[in-house]
């Protein structure tokens, strides 16, 4: 997903809907701001897979859910 936003005069940007519901972000809820080189990354404070954003499911071990660990079993396997 990509999105290209405008910042305001105050510095803020409108994080799309779509986003939102992918990650299942509700209205005054936190999210953490970092920066890592030139980008800002917005997270959720909930556990969430990272690489498809799913909050079910999740792995104890590793910040991902089984689907997509077996996914990348799968194609490390061919
Ligand atoms: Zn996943």
């Amino acid at each position: 997903m990509e999105s290209y936003k405008k910042i305001d005069a105050l510095g803020r940007i409108v994080i799309p809907s779509d986003f939102r519901e992918r990650l299942n972000i509700s209205e005054n809820e936190r999210v953490l701001l970092s920066c890592d080189g030139d980008k800002i990354i917005i997270s959720t404070l909930k556990h969430n897979c990272k690489l498809c954003g799913k909050t079910e499911n999740l792995s104890k071990k590793f910040p991902l859910c089984k689907e997509c660990i077996k996914q990348i079993f799968a194609e490390a396997i061919i």
